[in-house]
């Protein structure tokens, strides 16, 4: 099924910036090289295990630890250069999806369309794209004045970004570093929303329709392990049986040692 949008109510930047990141991907096999490849891969860990994953999501959306700003501050920027919005928005988004998740309210439930849930709904106007939504849903990081910075300027950070590897390599390099990185890193971030809502194993009986699925655990540095998050929405770490791989709980640990990370909060499953 898919939810069709009124064309009124398509945010065209957000399409338009998305299709042209989708669109370089053709030159792929032109522009590829080892030093490419290598900086698609380490950019996409930097911007999607540090960035998205533990900073956006198990950082500043759940709380699961606690870190100095010298590590905060830089982890949000790691996660504005994966291209998928500023800090507000996307955290107030996520914690709206689990107060309803794959209920009325749910900004991105598959039970409204799999397509909708990838990446449907980023593409819609909603009341989610406002100051006192941010407020509402994340007042905590609204008050720190860089998070408020950060969440108008994010975009200015991907162009600087993509400037650099320009500089430094060339159209190969803004092909790998960005576009071939980003797009992975999309919809990486994406199946969490869609396919782990679908298929996978359930652990824990949850309100929603939350799953374990391996394979996306592998792209997304262990989000994958959704069901468990659901249940243990606060949890560090989302692995809990040994099969389930973690790297985004092991890089905490590894912050640990060094003091960087501290009051980690784990389920006790
Ligand atoms: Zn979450
Ligand atoms: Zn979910």
């Amino acid at each position: 099924m898919i939810r069709a949008i009124p064309f009124k109510k398509i945010k065209w930047p957000t399409l338009c910036a998305i299709s042209l990141v989708h669109l370089g991907v053709l030159f792929a096999p032109w522009t590829f090289s080892w030093k490419a490849l290598f900086a698609c891969f380490f950019l996409y860990w930097l911007t999607g295990c540090l960035g998205i994953t533990l900073g956006y999501h198990r950082l500043f959306t759940h709380r699961s630890f606690e870190s100095p700003k010298l590590v905060t501050y830089p982890l949000a920027i790691a996660a504005a250069l994966a291209g998928q919005g500023g800090p507000l928005s996307w955290i107030a988004n996520h914690r709206k999806h689990h107060q309803f998740a794959d209920k009325s309210g749910d900004p991105h439930s598959p039970r409204d369309g799999f397509f909708w849930s990838h990446m449907g709904w980023l593409f819609k106007r909603s009341e989610m794209d406002s100051p006192e939504i941010y407020r509402k849903y994340a007042p905590d990081l609204d008050r720190d004045r860089f998070f408020r910075f950060l969440d108008r300027t994010h975009w200015v950070f991907v162009l600087l970004l993509a400037a650099a590897l320009y500089a430094w390599g060339g159209f190969p390099l803004l092909i790998w570093g960005i576009s071939v990185r980003m797009v992975l890193l999309y919809h990486s971030t994406w199946f969490v929303n869609s396919a782990t809502h679908r298929w996978g194993y359930r652990t824990f009986k949850v309100n929603d329709d939350s799953r374990n699925l391996w394979w996306v655990s592998l792209l997304a540095f262990g989000e994958g392990w959704h069901n468990n998050h659901h249940a243990f929405q606060s949890s560090a770490r989302h692995g809990l049986r040994w099969w389930e791989f973690d790297p985004t709980y092991l890089t905490i640990r590894f912050l640990a040692l060094f003091g960087l990370a501290k009051q980690i909060k784990v389920a006790a499953a």
